[in-house]
């Protein structure tokens, strides 16, 4: 189709990566039973760089024909048990080998997730691409480490549990955090010894491409990792619909999130759900507000907001509403947005067009529900998706912009009374992701985070992620825990063997 508005140099002109350039230069196809292959039906869509609006690409369409031969391909790869059943020291080795790659190009992935994303280069070099190489490295450890039990019997038997992999895992993900997202996913699930169908975001589909690229590299054998680029009604949808798929793993929009839930009915496949959130931030009045003020700014402004567990409601007392909100607002003016290869930038443009009308509806929406704009409030002017960091302040909990993810870089700043008012509040959502707690009284701390009805509290931090804790939500944020141990239960099912002595 539109093969003559593609311009890697107009593009990508803020990419320094020659090796990132190349990439963008070659076909973008299919990954199916370890061959690199065009849609069936021929077709390819545009991926945008959100801070020029120029193509960097076009990808395959991957729809329903395509996902089919990707499941029999990682159907296949599961009986044959060239990878479910190895040695668990043998497939560590492949997952400590997909970490090693990931470093070794992690310049390379870096600019390419920034092209494609629109995230500062800063961020995906300091922050992105390390943890996606870490999460490989983690669940490598555990593929040596995932132990059955021994169970107390009566004597005349011996009854033990067998930790079997799932099968064939179907994995659909976001956009804002595209690299990580897929390593989230692909980490535990190839530690476990299942095969995947993989779906990135058709915003973003460069780094996961490249990464199938890196584990085919690693010598992982064919057909235990397919990647299907597509959009959701089409590549997304066949794979949740999927008869032969025994699990999919969502991450992505509650309302996407009970689409597929739906659609996975028809087998009644396992499912996890990683959702959306509108994450209570809750500043007491005792908290050291020179840490407290930063870090919940940034706890909204991350990643241009674009986060689902951004501390989007940030909850103050009322005898210091306006101390703090002046600080927020001061705070949010400073935060620097602009060109994301530039040093200097804190915040890049949102992901898509579709991205930035959304986030601009919202700012009109607070305007006219009479909050007041501390901060930002417009779009920025020029090309790209732009939207200057915002501070509503003068929010009720009721408004719109307090229960609507917006996923953009706008706080709202809500008045409590008391502890009890602003745990009352902080639950009233129908999410529960996540929720941040600043304050200097340990007990308050910790009595504040046992009442948050959240799958992570921070105490006087934000953000704070690693694969070592679990991920996930309560309430209409999802249910399953992604990461650590947790991550083991999602992608295992359990045996229980008897015999009879
Ligand atoms: P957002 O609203 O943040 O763009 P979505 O929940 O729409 O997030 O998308 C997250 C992922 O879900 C993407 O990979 C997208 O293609 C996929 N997706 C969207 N709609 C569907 C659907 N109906 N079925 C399966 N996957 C879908």
């Amino acid at each position: 189709m539109a093969a003559a508005t593609v311009s890697v140099e107009r593009a990508a002109s803020g990419a320094r990566n020659s090796a990132a350039l190349d990439f963008l230069r070659k076909p973008k196809q299919l990954l199916i039973g370890g061959k690199w292959v065009a849609a069936k039906s021929g077709k390819t869509f545009e991926t945008i760089n959100p801070s020029n609006e120029e193509v960097l690409a076009l990808i395959a369409e991957g729809d329903k024909a395509d996902v089919d031969l990707a499941v029999k391909a990682a159907r296949k790869a599961f009986d044959e048990g060239q990878w479910s059943k190895i040695g668990p020291h043998e497939r560590a080795r492949y997952l400590f080998k997909i970490a090693e790659l990931i470093d070794k190009h992690a310049d390379e992935l870096a600019q390419l997730e920034t092209l494609d994303n629109g995230k500062p280069l800063t961020f995906s070099s300091a922050f992105d691409i390390p943890a996606a190489a870490e999460t490989f490295r983690y669940y490598g450890g555990w593929v040596t480490k995932i132990y059955g039990e021994t169970n107390p019997s009566d004597p005349s038997f011996f009854n033990y549990t067998l930790r079997e992999p799932v099968g064939v895992c179907g994995q659909i993900i976001p956009w804002n955090f595209p690299l990580l997202m897929a390593a989230w996913k692909l980490g535990p699930a190839l530690a476990c010894g299942n095969t995947v169908i993989l779906k990135p975001a058709e915003q973003t589909p460069l780094t996961a491409l490249r990464l199938g690229e890196l584990i085919m590299e690693a010598g992982v054998p064919e057909g235990v990792l397919n990647i299907i680029t597509g959009f959701g009604p089409g590549a997304g949808s066949s794979i949740a619909e999927h008869p032969d798929i025994d699990k999919v793993a969502f991450t992505g929009s509650t309302e996407v999130g009970k689409i597929i839930l739906k659609a996975s009915a028809g087998n009644l496949k396992k499912v996890s759900l990683e959702l959306g959130g509108k994450a209570p931030n809750i500043i007491f009045p005792d908290a050291d507000l020179d840490q407290a003020v930063p870090t919940a700014m940034m706890g909204v402004f991350f990643n241009s907001g674009q986060v689902c567990c951004a501390g989007t409601r940030i909850f103050v007392q009322r005898e210091k509403y306006g101390e703090v909100v002046d600080k927020l607002a001061k705070f949010s003016k400073n935060v620097t947005m602009g060109d994301p290869f530039d040093q200097k930038s804190t915040i890049g443009p949102l992901v898509s067009k579709e991205q930035f009308d959304r986030v601009k509806g919202y700012l009109e929406v607070g305007k006219k529900e009479g909050a007041t704009v501390s901060a930002g409030g417009e779009a920025g002017a020029g090309k790209g998706y732009f939207v200057n960091p915002t501070l509503f302040s003068d929010v009720k909990n009721e408004m719109r912009i307090a229960r609507e993810e917006i996923f953009g870089p706008v706080g709202t700043a809500i008045s409590f009374t008391d502890e009890n008012d602003a745990v009352f509040q902080g639950n009233n959502t129908e999410y529960g992701l996540s929720a941040a707690v600043w304050t200097r009284d340990i007990s308050r701390a910790h009595k504040v985070a046992r009442s948050l009805k959240a799958g992570t509290v921070w105490v006087n931090c934000y953000n704070q992620l690693d694969p070592i804790s679990p991920f996930g939500g309560y309430k209409q944020s999802g249910f399953g825990r992604e990461l650590g141990r947790y991550a083991i239960d999602l992608y295992t099912q359990i045996k229980s063997v008897w015999m009879k002595l």
